[in-house]
């Protein structure tokens, strides 16, 4: 039975001419690991921690953290899981995490500010998250949300790199960290595109406001060129940049994404299959040309049209 939850080799994603793209799940709980596996996930790119903590009056302890990610960790021998720290705000109070009350909690005390300002919930996830590694031949890597400045990247760098970790990043979620990209790669080893909320920071529209939504398209060519500064800085200083927000399930987006400097795509297991075809069916000098039509647009519905119009 355990076996059967193992990841099989998966069809590895590529372009038309072998470049390599991994293709990886987003999860949000230990059981979104069948369906990873099941769709051929080559590991995870986002696993969501916040199920561990939310609807809980403590703290998870270490080891009840430890065993959550150990299951995960196990299901992909050999592979990259990449876990999210905790991202919590005063859109989801916490009893045990220090906040108050916000009228704006989207640009409030959330993500890495909330970490740095629970240190002692920080240093558990980590450590927790360092003792499944040692029990497992997963490629454990760890990620800050919601990064708006260079000191916090070195902040949770230095603290993070006390445990022994594989690969310690940040994601991209906020326009700063993008447009800073190159300072903030510096003191980082990778970095992960939140499109979710980068879409969201960079046009000012509340990503769960319904009557804002066709503000909600990563499309959009502002969206497209704070990720082209983030892919281009990754390139120069030889460090991966992926994408995990909804953006990555969008096939011909995807190849954009691709051709903006992005090299792995996470997204809910169920989308991998078109976007694996979909990067089969172009070169990396058409996903450049893909993108560089996409950057010139005015607007999502223009650059969509524009790239459309080049794949047919
Ligand atoms: C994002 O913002 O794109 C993201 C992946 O994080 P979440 O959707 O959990 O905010
Ligand atoms: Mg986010």
């Amino acid at each position: 039975e355990r076996a059967a939850q193992r990841a099989r080799p998966a069809t590895p994603g590529a372009l038309a001419d072998a470049t390599p793209i991994s293709l990886l799940a987003n999860i949000g709980s230990v059981d979104g690991v069948d369906e990873a596996v099941k769709y051929g996930a080559e590991g995870v790119g986002l696993f969501r921690t916040e199920f561990l903590f939310f609807g809980a009056t403590a703290a998870p302890s270490v080891e009840e953290q430890q065993a959550a990610y150990t299951k995960v960790l196990t299901a992909f021998p050999g592979q990259k899981v990449v876990i999210r720290l905790l991202d919590a705000g005063a859109d989801k109070p916490l009893e045990f995490l220090n906040s108050e009350a916000e009228q704006n909690p989207a640009l409030g005390q959330r993500g890495i500010r909330a970490l740095l300002a629970n240190e002692g919930i920080l240093r558990s996830q980590l450590q927790a998250i360092a003792g499944a590694a040692g029990q497992t031949e997963a490629d454990a890597w760890v990620m800050a949300p919601m990064v708006a400045t260079v000191e916090e990247a070195r902040s949770f760098s230095a603290i993070a790199r006390e445990f022994d970790l594989k690969s310690v990043g940040i994601m991209v979620e906020v326009p700063s960290s993008a447009i800073l990209a190159d300072r903030i790669l510096a003191v980082s080893d990778f970095a992960s595109i939140g499109t979710n909320d980068l879409t969201q920071y960079t046009l000012a529209a509340d990503r769960l406001q319904g009557s804002l939504a066709s503000f909600q398209s990563a499309w959009h060519p502002a969206v497209l060129r704070l990720i082209a500064e983030v892919g281009s800085a990754g390139a120069a200083l030889h460090k991966p940049v992926g994408v995990c927000g909804e953006a990555a399930a969008e096939p011909l987006l995807a190849v954009v994404l691709v051709g903006l400097g992005v090299t792995s795509l996470s997204m809910s297991a169920a989308a991998l299959a078109d976007v694996r075809d979909e990067l089969s069916r172009h070169t990396l000098a058409q996903a450049k040309e893909f993108a560089r039509l996409a950057l010139a647009a005015d607007n999502a519905e223009d650059a969509l049209a524009a790239v459309l119009g080049a794949a047919r």
